[in-house]
């Protein structure tokens, strides 16, 4: 099979209505010209983000094509959902070693089940041989002037997060032999590493609501640092809501004794790859807040609240503040 077969077969869809390139909104133009073409509505700014997978560095070798396919376009369209912006088209660029069919017709499914989700459009790429490699860039449309920063945080606002945390960081210490896990909580904490959930939905229903926003990629301490140095704002985090992110099924399943509180935390505000929305909000705006929830289907925490000392700091079940346990948060050239 040759390059060209090879993006015919995978990656090129006919343009039915509702599954084809030529149905979806917003694009003009698929897949097979020297580029395609996007046709954002008037009055939108284009939001655009890329991500790039490494065998080795991001997933395992002999990881599952479908949920790397998945979660490929997952990391990207939960950028659109930190962003309030809806997603219109993906390409992607993919090196791989050889034009494996049953790797290929794997991956490929895995992916366009969630574009399809999303009504999401792969509209080009680029294939080449060598060490597997991938990157998506995606983009999205948000009515100028609603996008959600990481900028917009105000002292006074709510400190949300969606979902649970911590999952995808389990099933990695587990993976890596670190921790031993029952058979049916290890199968949960793999299906949040490998297929997480983008909350596009609740980006979306955030816009003139949320005043910043940014998605946990490198564990919450590290995330929200970012979102306070963009802000130029501080946060206090509430440690007892933090703890209980730690996904319900945990306590259930046996794995107390892996956490105890002071673990659970440090836990929680480490753990990276959970994909959620990490957002911002009036306190006069819970209202609206808990509507987008609810409007999106979406489970959301109250975990804290910024205000005007620069940094971040933990307040405690007494009610006392005090610093945060020392956690490394994701980087990648740390030494
Ligand atoms: P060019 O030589 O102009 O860069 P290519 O020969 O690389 O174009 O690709 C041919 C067509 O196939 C282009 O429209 C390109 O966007 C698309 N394409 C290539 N690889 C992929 C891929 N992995 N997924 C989707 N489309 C792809
Ligand atoms: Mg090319």
């Amino acid at each position: 099979m040759g390059e060209f077969d090879l993006i015919r077969r995978f990656f090129q869809r006919p343009a039915t209505p509702g599954a084809g390139i030529h149905a979806a909104p917003g694009v003009a133009l698929g897949v097979g010209d020297d580029a395609a073409l996007l046709a954002p509505a008037p009055g939108m700014h284009l939001a655009i983000s890329s991500d790039m997978l490494v065998q080795g560095r991001h997933f395992f070798a002999d990881v599952d094509p479908a949920a790397l396919g998945h979660k490929a376009l997952a990391v990207n369209l939960s950028d659109m959902a930190a962003t309030g912006a809806r997603p219109l088209a993906f390409t992607l660029a993919l090196a791989l070693p050889q034009a494996d069919e049953a790797w290929l017709t794997a991956f490929s499914a895995g992916l366009f089940a969630l574009a399809d989700a999303h009504d999401c459009a792969l509209v080009g790429g680029d294939t080449t041989q060598g060490p597997l490699n991938l990157c998506i860039t995606i983009f999205g449309e948000v009515p100028a002037g609603q996008a959600l920063t990481r900028a917009g945080a105000r002292p006074g606002d709510d400190l949300w997060v969606s979902g649970a945390l911590g999952d995808a960081r389990l099933a990695l210490l587990a993976m890596q032999g670190h921790i031993h896990l029952p058979p049916a909580a290890l199968a949960a904490a793999r299906q949040r590493l490998e297929r997480p959930t983008p909350r596009v939905a609740l980006g979306l229903a955030l816009r003139g609501i949320a005043t910043s926003a940014i998605d946990l990629s490198d564990g919450l301490a590290g995330d929200v640092g970012h979102l306070l140095h963009a802000s130029g704002a501080g946060a206090v985090l509430y440690a007892q809501d933090a703890m209980n992110l730690v996904a319900s099924w945990a306590e259930p399943m046996g794995l107390k004794p892996l956490f105890d509180d002071e673990a659970r935390l440090r836990h929680v505000l480490a753990g990276g790859d959970d994909y959620e929305l990490l957002f911002t909000a009036p306190a006069a705006a819970r209202a609206a807040v808990q509507a987008a929830a609810r409007a999106s289907a979406t489970p959301i925490t109250r975990i804290g609240h910024i205000d005007a000392t620069p940094g971040l700091r933990l307040r405690n079940a007494h009610g006392q503040e005090g610093p945060l346990p020392p956690v490394a948060s994701f980087d990648h050239f740390k030494t």
